[in-house]
């Protein structure tokens, strides 16, 4: 195995032996505006106390060029990743000189420069194992110590780091050094430095002193974005989110925001959504809106901001030892994020777009053959590059969700208090707090723990009703039928929920009855419903406390085909959405009829958040799910509706927008929707605003269906030549049907190692717009997989890896899933090579698990 990938044995053995003092960092950034200089010198300084003659530093970089141990100049033994040192004292001071790369892949010190200015931005972005990028370090999450940082770059930039500048002096040639203050004791992983000529809005957020003895506090806040963006930053929207973030944590964390300053940077390519980085959160700039942009965006970006928030405690201030626990910071914030989203911002219907979108990343994820508990077993770095997924974020949170309504939010936020008294700046386990938990709700979690958080997979939960020949209730049951895909055991977990029942009324589906009880065995009884009219729709999980597959029962069924739209409650509508979404998934609900649900009800959906989710699923239903013999007509009916609910939905409107959306996403399948693209372009929808990501969006359909030529696509890109139009436009002209554009494409993905990631993301979306359009690479596919693995960093080689796949594929009439070739030629690969890494099997294994989930559909829908 590579030296690179740290294993949990090695950092086991390497903190028993370490304990670090300080770092000091400098980075000597001052040519970084110049193409033709790759690199940049860093120089650590590590202060650290050796129980042993002998460790390793972490460094990935091209050269090392001294290494100092105890002010003694030592001959560099580098190995792969590792700069080993021997012949260490008690205490040692080790200054590592090296040149570390400017990366393009948004792993380490990015660079970007702005084709609308020329101007050179930098940002690093370092979890899991990056910082050793950046600069030479105990690379792994518990060995906690102080940082300082001293960047030298060109004087007219901004520089950001986790703590304020100390001193900035000017120095020759243009440049200038600032020096930071010293961090509080900070993982690696954790620690950021922002540079260039960004834009900056400041703000602060002030607290008055309490009578519990809280001290006043003022933190200064700052949002930041490329200077060519600034004309698109609404940062008084992103500075009231973070001061009713800030208001929300001190009340219920209680502990005093511990970073001094809060800065807030919108970065370009960036690999992820948001870096809680203390004091320097780094975030995608796509939500920077340079397009109309609707309620649900405002929404996403306030729960990403307040989920970052919330790791300045959960993540930053006390830190999982080691990745096994990276649910101890992701699904707290994640849930934190929503949970403070509703009850400090406007945007108090948060719950529901985590209902049905966040959840549904979660049950797709816990289903495949990969999933995993919760807390997780994580071997080395690269399994926790991998396990940034949909269990660990969306269940972990859908599964605190479920512990709060369990011991009660009072207690919930008591034993998270108790957490950070005693752990504050400290690393942990689970353990740790499970014992504040329980303290603090004075109930035993052992078995609760055991059940939620250490076994695997979904319970699917339905109800049975048993009626009368009056058609009234004799008994109503709740059902779990729960089997780990892992061990295959049955896991009975106990969940709390709520039952409701609905009946048709002249004002709509209304609730009748809400009962909420415990269900702990396979199944329970609903009390107190006997003699009650028999619903109309019955829902289990009513108001999502927990976190379980729904299956509605027939009549709910035929109720909400009919009456969706006229259920009030955003939430219990989310909940219908969800149960339905994962009924067409699991080949229950005819993918048709999702199809048809979605264009009946989706315009009575108020909520857009849910509405984008929809017609997403509607696409992957089309695209995926339908049986080849439907699927041209299917696209058709997909794109006429979405078209006509685009014309009526009121002007102006957010579904106006959604359903603009879902027409250029579904157009490029679609050959007789060339004329109505060319109207949007025309802009003939009244009052629908045609910003430039709708513009992109129509022209790439375009491009996919051969109408589109490269003239016009280049002068789209004069009329927005902008670091997103540039992304733009290649995606564009990679998106032509022309064999000899899909050649080129598949050779620049597999061969071209100077391509950055929104490179590598907007050429693979651009190969794989045409409908099946990967015909003939399935071979060259599995071929090149493991060179890929081997030859690019994790984050490339994932994406190329996960995009392209040969997964949209059709089944044949009356012919087993199994004996499909590409599922076949999946098999093979992966019996073939037991001995690669297994990340990059995860991966396989899971684009192999989606494509038999499509066949499965396809055959169950022409059986
Ligand atoms: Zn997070």
């Amino acid at each position: 195995m590579s030296t690179a990938n740290l294993s949990r044995t090695e950092a086991r053995r390497r903190s028993a032996s370490v304990q670090v003092r300080d770092h000091r960092v400098e980075l000597d950034l001052s040519a970084a505006t110049d193409p033709g200089r790759g690199t940049f010198r860093t120089t650590t300084t590590v202060r650290f106390a050796a129980t042993e003659p002998e460790t390793f530093l972490d460094f990935l970089g091209p050269r090392v060029h001294a290494v100092t141990v105890n002010g003694e100049p030592r001959e560099v033994d580098v190995d792969g990743g590792r700069i080993h040192l021997a012949g260490l004292a008690a205490e040692n001071e080790v200054r590592v000189e090296a040149e570390a790369a400017y990366s393009r892949t948004g792993e380490g010190l990015h660079r970007f420069v702005d084709p609308a200015d020329g101007a050179t931005y930098l940002y690093t972005q370092q979890e899991p194992a990056d910082a050793r990028r950046v600069f030479a370090g105990f690379d792994q999450p518990d060995l906690k110590a102080r940082f300082t940082f001293v960047v030298t770059a060109p004087a007219g930039w901004h520089v950001l780091s986790n703590q304020p500048v100390t001193t900035t002096e000017l120095g020759p040639h243009g440049t200038a050094r600032w020096a930071f203050a010293a961090t509080p004791p900070l993982s690696t992983y954790l620690t950021a430095v922002v540079a260039g000529p960004y834009h900056r809005v400041t703000g602060e957020w002030r607290a008055a002193g309490d009578a519990a003895g809280a001290a006043p506090l003022v933190v200064p806040l700052g949002v930041w974005c490329r200077a060519s963006l600034a004309e698109h930053l609404d940062a008084e929207e992103v500075l009231t989110i973070t001061r009713q973030g800030l208001d929300f944590f001190r009340e219920h964390v209680a502990f005093p925001y511990p970073w001094g300053t809060y800065d807030q940077v919108f970065v370009p390519e960036y690999n992820l959504g948001a870096m809680e980085n203390p004091g320097c959160v780094t975030l995608t700039e796509s939500y920077v809106f340079r397009s109309a942009a609707t309620r649900a965006q405002h929404q996403a970006r306030a729960t990403t901001v307040l989920h970052e928030m919330a790791h300045m405690w959960f993540g930053d201030l006390v830190t999982p030892r080691w990745w096994d626990d990276l649910w101890l910071k992701e699904s707290f914030a994640d849930y934190l994020g929503t949970h403070a989203v509703v009850a400090a911002t406007q945007f108090t219907d948060a719950w529901a777009a985590f209902a049905s979108r966040r959840k549904a990343w979660a049950y797709a994820q816990d289903q495949l053959p990969t999933t995993h508990p919760v807390v997780a077993d994580i071997p080395d770095v690269e399994a926790a590059k991998q396990n940034f997924d949909g269990v660990t974020y969306a269940k972990g949170a859908a599964v605190l969700k479920q512990l709060v309504a369990y011991v009660g939010e009072k207690a919930f936020f008591a034993g998270a208090q108790r957490y950070f008294a005693r752990h504050a700046y400290g690393s942990t386990t689970l353990p740790d707090l499970l014992t504040e938990l329980e303290g603090a709700s004075g109930r035993d979690l052992g078995e609760w723990t055991r059940l939620w958080l250490h076994t695997s997979g979904p319970a699917t939960l339905r109800a049975r009703a048993t009626l009368d020949e009056d058609d009234r209730l004799v008994r109503l049951e709740v059902h779990q039928d729960s089997r780990d895909p892992v061990t295959g055991a049955e896991v009975l977990r106990p969940h709390r929920l709520a039952v409701g029942l609905y009946h048709l009324t002249r004002g709509g589906l209304a609730r009748s009855e809400r009962v909420e009880l415990d269900l702990t065995g396979r199944s329970v009884d609903v009390p107190g419903v006997a003699g009650l009219p028999a619903p109309d729709l019955v829902l289990v999980n009513d108001g999502d406390l927990t976190y379980g597959k729904v299956r509605l029962d027939d009549r709910s069924v035929a109720t909400v085909r009919e009456h969706l739209s006229a259920l009030g409650d955003p939430l219990a509508r989310a909940v219908v959405w969800s149960a339905l979404w994962n009924s067409a998934r699991d080949a229950v609900l005819p993918a048709a009829d999702y199809l048809e649900a979605v264009l009946r009800h989706g315009p009575g959906e108020s909520d857009t958040a849910v509405l984008q989710g929809l017609t997403a699923n509607a696409r992957t239903a089309v695209e995926h799910y339908l049986p080849p013999a439907d699927r041209t007509a299917g696209r058709a009916r997909w794109f006429d509706g979405a078209w006509h609910r685009l014309l009526e939905a009121p002007a102006g409107s957010d579904a106006q927008l959604v359903w603009a959306r879902a027409v250029t996403g579904s157009g490029a399948a679609v050959p007789e929707a060339a004329g109505r693209l060319r109207a949007l372009l025309e802009a003939e929808v009244p009052d629908l605003p045609m910003g430039p990501e709708l513009r992109w969006a129509t022209w790439q359909a375009l491009a996919a269906l051969g109408v589109a030529s490269v003239g016009e696509l280049d002068a789209e890109l004069a009329r927005d030549r902008t670091g997103e139009g540039v992304t733009q436009h290649l995606r564009a002209l990679t998106s032509r049907p022309d064999p000899a554009v899909r050649a080129r494409a598949w050779e620049a993905l597999i061969h071209r190692t100077d391509l950055t990631n929104d490179q590598v993301d907007a050429t693979i979306a651009g190969f794989t717009a045409p409908p099946r359009p990967r015909q003939g690479y399935a071979e060259a596919y599995f071929a090149v997989l493991r060179r890929l693995w081997q030859e690019r960093s994790i984050e490339i080689a994932s994406r190329l890896v996960r995009g392209l796949y040969p997964g949209q594929q059709d089944a044949a009439a009356g012919r087993r899933t199994d004996g499909h070739p590409v599922v076949r030629r999946t098999e093979e690969w992966l019996a073939g090579n037991e001995d690669a890494p297994a990340a990059l099997r995860r991966l396989v294994i899971e684009q192999g698990d989606h494509l038999r989930r499509s066949l499965t559909a396809q055959g169950a829908a022409q059986a």
